[in-house]
């Protein structure tokens, strides 16, 4: 089940700046930064009422995050939505006929579990599915 929108996540050149420009904008602080280097990303997160704003700035050329701001600025780059089940929901996206990026959970920032749908299956929009780890790891514990 999709739950909400967990976070927005945009693309920047420079996420120190960012966070301060996103810090005035929200009148917020930056709670959380956090490299992920398997992604080559790093991230700043800020509340934004029950969802949250993640600024990503690549950590070297190959990142995703690299190759989006080669072609543009920066701004909008992907929307994460929050599910209770990762596993079950990748499973029935797929058989829906969602392309995935990421065929099983990968480890992310903010103590997630993440996976990428792919844009050519969801009209051009890059989406994101996380769940807590905390969470997931309890239901384990429980088998
Ligand atoms: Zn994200």
């Amino acid at each position: 089940m999709v739950k909400r929108i967990e976070h927005l996540g945009i693309a920047v050149e420079n996420i120190e700046e960012s966070i301060k420009v996103f810090e005035v904008l929200l009148s917020t602080s930056c709670y959380k930064n956090e490299v992920v280097e398997s992604e080559g990303v790093r991230t700043a997160f800020l509340q934004v009422g029950e969802s949250k704003i993640e600024l990503l700035e690549a950590t070297n050329d190959e990142s995703p995050i690299a190759k989006f701001l080669s072609s543009r600025k920066g701004g909008f780059h992907h929307v994460a939505f929050e599910v209770d089940d990762i596993d079950a929901e990748l499973i029935r996206l797929k058989n829906e006929g969602f392309q995935l990026i990421h065929k099983t959970p990968k480890d992310g920032a903010d103590n997630k579990r993440i996976a990428f749908l792919h844009p050519k299956s969801t009209n051009g929009l890059l989406v994101e599915l996380c769940q807590e780890k905390s969470e997931s790891s309890d239901v384990m514990l429980d088998k």
